[in-house]
């Protein structure tokens, strides 16, 4: 069995007047994430993670911000698309461990649903994907409500 493990990494701005996504998932908050696509923090550090792992790039390499095809894109689109990358390649998912620094809002009462979506769109069990969530004790951007970041690890397996 041939392993492959991967890291991915975002931020993005909060700002007024945008829909707040996360894993999937529509966060009802005051406050949403800005960016070329719906700007889902958690998804691009996954695929991030995805990629980096099979040494194919970054998520800018393959979905750039300057391509109008992206403007506004569910960002779970571009997860699927991921996967048939990493399934080409030979490779399925072992594990993914994803964490969200939010100061703001609670994300305790979304994560079986973000976990349940994302395992839906990898096309594996909800056991193989954690979510995970924590404030920064209002230290940093994401204390200070500026921004959101997210961290992913993945562990990807040979099918052969
Ligand atoms: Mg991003």
């Amino acid at each position: 069995m041939m392993f492959r493990i991967g890291q991915g990494y975002d931020v993005h701005r909060l700002v007024e007047g945008r829909e707040l996504w996360l894993c999937g998932v529509k966060v009802e908050h005051d406050l949403g994430l800005d960016g070329h696509s719906d700007a889902d923090v958690a998804i691009h550090a996954l695929c991030d993670a995805l990629l980096g792992a099979l040494a194919l790039g970054d998520i800018g390499k393959h979905f750039p911000d300057s391509d109008p095809r992206y403007k506004g894109i569910d960002s779970k689109i571009l997860l699927g698309h991921v996967c048939r990358l990493i399934k080409e390649k030979g490779y399925r998912l072992g594990n993914a461990d994803i964490t969200i620094m939010a100061q703001r809002p609670k994300l305790a009462p979304y994560i079986g649903e973000m976990r349940d979506t994302l395992a839906k769109v990898m096309e594996v069990d909800a056991g193989q994907v954690s979510v995970k969530a924590t404030t920064t004790e209002r230290l940093g951007f994401e204390g200070r409500c500026e921004g959101i970041s997210s961290s992913a690890v993945v562990l990807l397996e040979s099918v052969s």
